[in-house]
């Protein structure tokens, strides 16, 4: 899971300095925000650890790419030494200058959002960072808390490597509740303070959001976020793989639990939406939202179905675990859309391409 998460972030990287490659030869680089979107929501809701274990995930990952980043554009590793001696202007115009040059021109390039430090305090250190058209929360409406997590953990994840110290990050605002952008709020690990406020952020009781009024806001190309409705597949990647990294196998079964179930309530939604119950619905659903191609290839008394430029999937590179989430999803979908109970008999790459069997359940 590591080396895929290292993978993509040096993907990601490559947007930015100009050596992007070419990952989906007909769907391109892009994908529908909602993917990314309802696989974190969903797994959080059914799940009460799962937001700070994906915090806890992406934290690790963004320090332990932040430190890569700024060892290759050379810039010393003491070069915030004594930053808590710093005047508050040089602590803000350095921070600042970096976040701007490397890290915020990686997510807006990847369209995750768009990042500005706001505010920096030396001590107690608070570093305010505002998030616009923040990709995790766009289009969810009426919550109460922030469920940005994966960006939490990734700001609190630079900024720890950036100055050596050990951070945590809390929302302070979300567009989930209606603010106009996400703020975090980053301060040191053992601040009385910002441990309280991480921990209750970390911990809701309940999140509550509405993934099948979502999923229509992306059916029917209403635009969630000014920055438009789609992501960089990199970051699915990164959040997929960071939802499985505390435990690949048991998340892994998890996941499928959990995408079945949302597959299971898509169906009609499905049905409603195209006009027609069927399983070619899945083929248009996944093609609407530039996630992958569906070719059924024998329907009954099995149903066989070969996968191509899936994002989670690309040679070299990912295990059936990162195929989850999808698996179960289609399960659900071609249970509910057939109206017969199925189940995964088998599912195998070849070449690029993976293939599944699912056959009905005795
Ligand atoms: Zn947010």
């Amino acid at each position: 899971m590591d080396r895929i998460v290292d993978q993509a972030w040096t993907l990601l990287l490559a947007n930015v300095t100009n050596k992007r490659c070419i990952l989906r030869p007909s769907m391109g680089s892009e994908i529908d925000l909602y993917v990314p979107q309802s696989r974190l929501l969903y797994l959080a809701e059914s799940n009460p650890a799962m937001p700070r274990l994906l915090y806890l995930a992406s934290q690790s990952a963004a320090q332990r790419n932040a430190y890569v980043i700024v060892r290759r554009l050379s810039m010393p590793a003491d070069y915030f030494w004594k930053f808590e001696f710093w005047p508050k202007e040089r602590a803000f115009a350095t921070l600042d200058k970096i976040m701007t040059r490397v890290f915020s021109a990686i997510m807006s390039q990847a369209k995750q959002g768009t990042m500005k430090i706001e505010g920096v305090a030396v001590d107690p250190l608070r570093i305010t960072v505002s998030f616009r058209d923040c990709v995790e929360c766009a289009g969810i409406t009426g919550l109460k808390n922030g469920i940005c997590y994966y960006h939490a953990g990734t700001f609190s994840g630079i900024m720890s490597a950036l100055i050596n110290r050990d951070l945590d990050a809390f929302e302070t605002a979300c567009c989930a509740g209606g603010d106009g952008s996400c703020t975090f709020v980053i301060g040191d690990k053992n601040d009385q303070y910002v441990k309280t406020s991480h921990d209750a952020y970390v911990s809701p009781h309940k999140i509550g959001a509405d993934l099948v009024a979502r999923l229509e806001k992306s059916l029917s190309n209403a635009p969630v976020r000014a920055l438009g409705n789609m992501v960089d597949i990199n970051y699915l990647r990164l959040v997929v793989a960071s939802t499985l990294l505390a435990n690949p196998q048991l998340f892994a079964s998890t996941s499928f639990d959990v995408g079945s179930q949302l597959g299971r309530k898509l169906a009609p939604v499905l049905t409603k939406f195209y006009g027609h119950d069927g399983l070619e619905n899945i083929a248009a659903y996944y093609q609407q939202l530039h996630e992958l191609n569906v070719e059924i290839k024998e329907q009954k008394p099995n149903l066989g179905l070969v996968i191509s430029e899936s994002p989670e999937c690309s040679r070299n590179n990912a295990g059936m675990e990162m195929m989850s989430f999808l698996l179960g999803e289609l399960q659900g979908l071609a249970s509910g859309l057939t109206k017969t109970e199925l189940t995964l008999r088998e599912s195998r790459f070849e070449d690029d391409n993976l293939v599944v069997t699912f056959e009905p359940k005795v």
